[in-house]
């Protein structure tokens, strides 16, 4: 499987670590992972400060404004988790198949305004816009808190020219972009190798 550095060097992106002068700051990693649990969902994580902030979106991403997708927030992970695909053991938390359905850097639309904001404050603050480089997905993204108690947001395509109400690439590309297997094939391929 291909492993953080892998997929890094591959795109000639630096480490976090190696990342030291604020000029030649390298654009942070975006991960969607297709997870199939006790329910099939994506988990959609933004490196943030060395860790991947993450929102459970049980729909997944859209491509089309005027579709919102529900994303609950979940526990930090580690930034080498943004390359994790295979199987998580029955009796985990989340057992059950994982794949890396999108993957690349993404930029703080907020950092580019006047008055920039950093993604953590952006976070904070419940809204994050986001422009995205991925292979399926591109084009900016906002995530914004619509319910402070619960801890509720929502995931929504901007309106720009990457926007395109008919792709639904959660249906029409299923398929790893690190392994090109569909989640269906990452299961039985672990069952195999366990057997
Ligand atoms: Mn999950």
């Amino acid at each position: 499987m291909a492993s953080l550095d892998t997929y890094l060097a591959s795109r000639n992106l630096r480490r976090p670590d190696e990342r030291t002068t604020p000029d030649g700051h390298d654009a942070p990693l975006f991960v969607v992972q297709k997870h199939d649990a006790s329910t099939l969902h994506y988990d959609v994580r933004l490196e943030v400060n060395g860790v991947l902030k993450s929102w459970t979106v049980p729909k997944g991403p859209s491509t089309d404004p005027r579709e919102k997708r529900l994303a609950q927030p979940t526990e930090d992970h580690p930034l080498d988790y943004a390359t994790f695909e295979g199987v998580i053991p029955e009796g985990q938390y989340g057992a059950g198949p994982v794949l890396v359905w999108d993957l690349g850097p993404y930029r703080n639309l907020r950092a580019e305004e006047d008055e920039p904001v950093s993604m953590q404050e952006a976070l904070e603050e419940g809204k994050g816009e986001v422009w995205l480089e991925g292979q399926k997905l591109k084009g900016g993204y906002a995530l914004v808190r619509i319910d402070d108690a619960d801890d509720r947001w929502l995931l929504i395509k901007m309106d720009d020219d990457e926007a395109d109400a008919r792709r639904k690439p959660t249906s029409t590309q299923p398929r790893s972009v690190l392994s090109e297997r569909t989640i269906e094939e990452i299961a039985e391929d672990a069952e195999s190798e366990s057997s």
